[in-house]
């Protein structure tokens, strides 16, 4: 009798469509059912059992022909200039590199840093560009790389602030008291600690805390918390 074993691979591959060349390539995700979470720190960096099979390792799609790098909360479309920069400076000069097998974090922080480039270009969404900041900042963090670490999450604290000044989340899966309980976490982890406390105190009384009870119960430990660090200095 012939037994077999069917090994499910943590990756797969997915069909991605190149909105700057209009030419298909494969990209890896992870499956879910292979993620094995540790840890959760309170900005929401993941840690894995193993980190090999990270999502954030594969966040960025980039295109094998063109070189443009996006996440999935980029748009597809592109003003004129945008399409001409984006060429210039990066499809020229493209020699085929490959990002469509497993990735290590030096090719996955490459893939950030393109799209980070892209959707500044394109004048994508502030919430989108955090979005990107943030993740990054997590792979230094997981690399120890603390000066790199601190650099993106300050980045990503500008990009939070000024999205939630223009409010460019709406339509977006982000709400008010999430952007705002990220300007806080992020004041708290840079130091910023009167703007940490203030920040926390508008989650925990914003007009919309029904909505979010997790955000308002995460946003009242850290303020607490921080109230209290205060105190004891
Ligand atoms: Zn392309």
């Amino acid at each position: 009798m012939i037994h077999l074993t069917l090994t499910i691979e943590p990756t797969y591959q997915v069909n991605i469509h190149c909105p700057l060349c209009e030419l298909s390539f494969s990209s890896t995700k992870v499956r879910s059912s292979h993620i094995r979470v540790t840890t959760r720190d309170a900005d929401f960096c993941t840690h894995f059992v193993d980190e090999t099979i990270n999502p954030h390792l594969y966040y960025v799609s980039v295109c094998h022909y063109c070189g443009y790098a996006s996440s999935r909360h980029f748009s597809t479309t592109f003003h004129e200039k945008a399409v001409q920069i984006i060429y210039q400076s990066i499809s020229t000069q493209w020699k085929g590199k490959n990002y469509s097998g497993v990735r290590t974090t030096t090719e996955a922080i490459e893939t950030y840093k393109l799209a980070i480039y892209c959707g500044i270009i394109k004048k994508e969404k502030q919430y989108a560009l955090a979005g990107l900041y943030m993740r990054l900042a997590w792979l230094y963090r997981k690399g120890q790389d603390e000066q790199n670490e601190h650099r993106f999450l300050s980045l990503a604290l500008q990009a939070y602030q000024s999205s939630y000044t223009n409010c460019d989340f709406e339509h977006s899966t982000m709400s008010e008291p999430l952007i705002l309980y990220m300007i806080g976490e992020l004041h708290l982890r840079l130091e910023n600690i009167p703007d940490a406390i203030r920040t926390f105190s508008k989650v925990v009384s914003h007009p919309s805390k029904k909505m979010e009870p997790m955000i308002v119960e995460k946003a009242r430990d850290q303020w607490q918390f921080v109230r209290q660090q205060q105190k004891k200095q």
